[in-house]
């Protein structure tokens, strides 16, 4: 399978080699959303870039977010203009780079008085013109009658108006990983499950780092001349190899969602609704299923891959639902898929976890391993920017000029809009147009070279289509069944439909390509399954 920036897992020995064989002038520790950043900034400025991922790319907070490219904007509430604004304008920034990737849609915010709108309109505005909103996007004010005729299972008798404004709608870990395809397509190296377990120091400088190949036990020694340590949640332990008493300097956040059938809910729009102790709840329609979040909970439990949802979690945000949408009420057991994630936020103590601000830093160690966390999956581009040139003035390496306008990310060069694609491809493959929107929403402009590698659906009647297998392994470094069913395809939590069908003709595909014994492909499927049943633990909590 051919594409540009392939991250293959047929060629991981090779890529082996290589990642020990090279000098590199940077290696950064971790492929979620800000090491995926900074690795194709410093690769399109030039430099030769090495990213090792302890599990699989986009594995911790990036593939558990609310998946808006937003402003944020109570953080204007909060008086964090600067970071609203530097949000709001990305929004347009992601869009330009990866259309197929930000999904403009309304977000509906429903007042209870025209006090209640005209407040919330005031802070729309501002907004609209941090983030440079264009005439056509910018907010609608809905009356009683218009609410009823655009969100009709808005609970009226609590909602006399409401405001619309545009959001942009992504796929994090698939953000995740068009970001690392464009770095490897400008040269630099990233590997999934090459977990950092030492940091090579000579005379108190960081060279380099070790690691381990999860998949075969090997052993890698990577040379550079600067370590960038972008590991999320897990910042503090990549720091404490390098300075064992670091000072502690996070906060972890819990925030988890959860997935039902949109028949129960047709919504037609995301909805923002408050909760009872002043927060907000997104309500997002997605395919064929509506999901919702997110918590904010201080999580003392260390940095887990797999955080807890527990049945508290899910009813705190339950509880909005009944009261604010006309349907009958939505009861735990109707959930098909939940997920939580870690938000490594800045700490300042005192704060609540939702009053804390959003903002990155970028602390140097004492052998200069420099480390970026905090931040928004929203801002990763200026956070990538920020931290190579701390990198270009501590280590005097000379960077590439910026890009007046950076290229677009692998299937964000397309003209015209996903609609227009969409259609095209029906036309083309004769396929549904729930499948060819989901194939263009995907891939973009890949999605033709995706579908050359089989373009039958693995489930009769389902719309995950063999080639998105092979090019899941081919370009997009695939190498578990989870991998491709949690942040490739994203069945496990947007398909509850077909995922249980799915799992044993992906496992068949998956061991073809990948050669696996009968063994291991067996071990796959009864992890997966077991993670699916983990993902659900809430429901035998009693209530
Ligand atoms: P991660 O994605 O966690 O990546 C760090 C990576 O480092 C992990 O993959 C990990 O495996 C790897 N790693 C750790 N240790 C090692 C090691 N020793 N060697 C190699 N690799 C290692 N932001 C928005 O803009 N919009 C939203 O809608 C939004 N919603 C959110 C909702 C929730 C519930 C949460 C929790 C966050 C949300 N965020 C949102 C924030 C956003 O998701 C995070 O800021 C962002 O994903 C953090 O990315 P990261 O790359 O820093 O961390």
């Amino acid at each position: 399978m051919s594409a540009a920036g392939c991250i293959s897992s047929l060629e991981r020995p090779a890529l082996l080699d290589r990642l020990e064989q090279e000098v590199f002038d940077v290696v950064v520790i971790g492929g979620g959303i800000t090491g995926a950043g900074v690795a194709r900034e410093a690769a399109l400025r030039g430099l030769r870039v090495a990213l090792l991922e302890a599990h699989d790319f986009a594995a911790g907070t990036s593939s558990r977010s609310s998946k808006l490219i937003h402003g944020g904007l109570r953080y204007l509430a909060m008086g964090d203009v600067a970071l609203v604004r530097k949000a709001a304008l990305e929004r347009k920034q992601v869009f330009r780079l990866a259309p197929h990737l930000a999904e403009r849609r309304w977000m509906v915010f429903p007042a209870r008085s025209y006090f209640g709108l005209v407040k919330m309109r005031a802070g729309i505005t501002t907004y609209e013109k941090l983030g440079e909103v264009a005439a056509e996007d910018r907010h609608r004010n809905w009356n009683r009658e218009a609410l009823e005729q655009e969100e009709p299972l808005l609970n009226r008798k609590r909602y006399k108006y409401a405001c619309a404004y545009r959001e942009y709608l992504t796929d994090d870990a698939r953000l995740v990983l068009a970001n690392l395809r464009d770095a490897a397509r400008h040269g630099a190296l990233a590997i999934n499950y090459a977990a950092v377990d030492r940091i090579l120091v000579e005379a108190g400088r960081a060279c380099g780092v070790e690691a381990e190949c999860r998949e075969s036990g090997r052993r890698l020694r990577v040379r550079a001349h600067c370590i960038i340590n972008a590991a999320g949640p897990w910042v503090e332990a990549v720091q404490r190899l390098e300075e064992p008493a670091a000072r502690p300097f996070l906060h972890l956040s819990k925030g988890i969602h959860f997935a039902f059938p949109a028949k129960r809910a047709p919504l037609r729009n995301m909805l923002a609704l408050n909760t009872d102790d002043g927060r907000i709840v997104f309500v997002i329609p997605r395919g064929s299923v509506v999901y919702v979040g997110t918590t904010d909970t201080t999580y003392t439990r260390g940095s887990q891959l797999w955080p807890e949802v527990t049945r508290e979690d899910v009813e705190y945000l339950l509880a909005p639902l009944h009261r604010d949408l006309n349907v009958a009420p939505l009861r735990p057991e109707e959930i098909t898929s939940a997920w939580a994630g870690l938000r490594p936020l800045i700490a300042e103590p005192g704060k609540r976890p939702s009053d804390l601000s959003r903002r990155d830093e970028i602390l140097i160690g004492p052998a200069k391993v420099v480390t970026i966390a905090g931040g928004k999956l929203t801002g990763y581009r200026p956070m990538a920017k920020a931290a190579l040139d701390k990198v270009a003035q501590l280590f005097e390496l000379e960077l590439g000029p910026p890009h007046r306008e950076e290229p677009p990310l692998p299937g964000g060069d397309f003209a015209g809009e996903i609609p227009g694609l969409s259609r095209s491809l029906s036309r083309d493959y004769g396929l549904p147009p729930a499948c060819s929107e989901r194939l263009a929403r995907s891939y973009g402009s890949e999605a033709g070279e995706v579908l050359k590698g089989g373009q039958a659906p693995l489930v009769e009647g389902g719309c995950i289509l063999r080639g998105e297998v092979t090019w899941a392994v081919e370009v997009e470094g695939a190498l578990t069944l989870e991998d491709l069913l949690y942040r490739r395809v994203r069945t496990a939590l947007f398909d509850p439909d077909f995922r249980e069908a799915l799992v044993e003709p992906a496992a068949d595909e998956m061991a073809k390509l990948l050669s696996w014994a009968a063994a291991r492909r067996q071990q796959e499927v009864e992890q997966v399954r077991a993670r699916l049943r983990s993902d659900l633990s809430f429901l035998s909590e009693t209530g």
